[in-house]
């Protein structure tokens, strides 16, 4: 029965045709792709942050937001990327455009700014993102960047990721249009021909380290890592591997395009999250190569990694069978992958909903979701709790902006996005996620909270 909480929120009518339900009267193909409805409060990012999600990571390149600092207040420090080396991406760099620089604009103070930071921190490249406010005055970004280029000797690359111009993905295609000055200008020489590059791993955690570490003990040479512990001299000779691995699809598939179009390399859109699709991308790689030793490190690897984390894994199982799981994430491969990690510790899946996924990702969820799941997407806060309460999860697994989501209401909450601190990609992160599921889930705390009393506090509510 839907309690009378669920039933108090109502979902707005534009919103209809964004939400599905599996196995439910058959839907016209799920809306997606479009900006978000005003006055519904997404929750999407705006443009802007897209690139930054994919550039930031690039750990030996000056970032400068320029803007207002309110745009650079959300910096990579607090996100998980991590590099091996320098850490100078840390910095979250702001023109700090005020009222004057509106009236009169900011072209001089970016041009300083440039300036300034490069000499005191000698960057291999520099980033200049456009915000909203810069789009609005009209700053000639691109020539300011070329004239600062042209003195001091290394790339300064603008990034046309005004807030405004559309949705998060928008955001990405500028990061890929960005970063991919840079590829093309490097020696490849010395790439042998079992070589990759990892698209869309930005290091969470150190999560890219887990991956590069399968592909190496296989036989394969990592060329460059894009963007997660990134470096510009690597991105600069990524033409020269013979693979692309887009793990992150949202963000990367148009570099990955690109890439297949001028340089002629292939890509293969793969997910390292959970047992099935880790395991997918080793063989896919080792097919790809068609090489039977490349085929027998591979199995070994897997057996290896297998070996110590099933038993590990059963513990966990026992105690979470039958247990729901709501899913809101950014993009659609990390979704298919929750769904199917999930499954493998006995938990199901009742809500899943993506910031960015297209038509085909949609249709992908439908048909590995079981009847009755509630597929949304760029959904809103109501629509959420509204679709929690109704099927009682257990569990949401999210970003920063849905864990007061869960919270308010009283469930468990599992961090998938760039805030957390443990990694979560590779058989390692399969098990870091298991144990973090049991905590969360099986935690006593869930019976002093007022989720599953809400018909009756709201019956308080409505009575008093
Ligand atoms: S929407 Fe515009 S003003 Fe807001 S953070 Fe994004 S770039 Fe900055």
């Amino acid at each position: 029965m839907l309690s009378a909480a669920a039933k108090s929120i109502s979902v707005l009518p534009a919103r209809a045709a964004s939400i599905t339900t599996v196995g439910g009267q058959a839907p016209a193909a799920l809306a997606c792709d479009k900006a978000s409805l005003a006055g519904s409060v997404t929750q999407r990012a705006c443009a802007f942050c897209g690139s930054r999600v994919v550039l930031y990571p690039i750990a030996d390149a000056l970032h400068l937001v320029h803007g207002p600092i309110g745009c650079a207040a959300y910096t990579w420090d607090i996100r998980g990327a991590q590099s091996s080396g320098p850490q100078l991406f840390r910095n979250s760099f702001s023109t700090d455009l005020r009222e004057m620089d509106v009236i009169y604009g900011g072209e001089k103070k970016l041009g300083a700014a440039l300036r300034e930071l490069i000499a005191r921190h000698s960057p291999k490249a520099a980033f200049v993102y456009s915000t909203c406010i810069v789009g609005v005055i009209g700053d000639d970004v691109s020539a300011v960047c070329k004239e600062v280029a042209a003195e001091v000797g290394i790339p300064v690359i603008p990034v046309a990721s005004e807030g405004f111009k559309g949705t998060k993905k928008d955001g990405y295609r500028a990061a890929c249009d960005a970063v991919y000055h840079l590829i093309g200008s490097g020696n490849t020489a010395d790439i042998p021909k079992f070589s990759i590059n990892l698209l869309g791993d930005f290091n969470i955690a150190g999560e890219t380290w887990v991956i590069r570490n399968y592909f190496e003990r296989m036989g394969i040479t990592v060329v460059a890592t894009l963007t997660g512990d990134g470096r510009v001299d690597a991105i600069r000779r990524c033409h020269g591997a013979t693979l692309n691995l887009v793990q992150c699809s949202g963000s990367m598939t148009s570099l990955a395009k690109r890439m297949e179009k001028e340089h002629g390399i292939p890509f293969l859109r793969v997910s390292f999250f959970g047992i099935e699709d880790m395991s997918a991308a080793i063989y896919a790689v080792a097919n790809f190569f068609n090489d039977d030793v490349l085929r027998e490190k591979a199995q070994q690897v897997i057996r290896e990694e297998l070996g110590a984390l099933v038993p590990e894994l059963r513990m966990y199982r026992t105690s979470l069978e039958g247990k729901k799981a709501a899913i809101y994430v950014g993009g659609a491969f990390k979704a298919f992958s929750l769904v199917r990690a999930l499954r493998s510790i006995g938990m199901s899946t009742a809500i899943v909903g993506t910031q960015t996924g297209d038509s085909g990702d949609y249709e992908t969820l439908e048909n590995i979701c079981e009847p009755g799941t509630i597929i949304l997407d760029d959904s809103n806060p109501l629509e959420l709790a509204k679709f929690c309460l109704e099927k009682d999860v257990d569990l949401f697994i999210g970003g920063v902006k849905e864990r007061p989501i869960a919270y308010k209401l009283g469930i468990g909450f599992c961090d998938h996005n760039h805030e957390r601190k443990e990694a979560l990609a590779g058989y390692v992160g399969m098990l870091n996620f298991a144990k973090e599921v049991y905590a969360t889930v099986m935690s006593p705390v869930w019976q002093f909270t007022p989720r599953r009393d809400a018909d009756e506090l709201f019956s308080i509510g409505a009575s008093t």
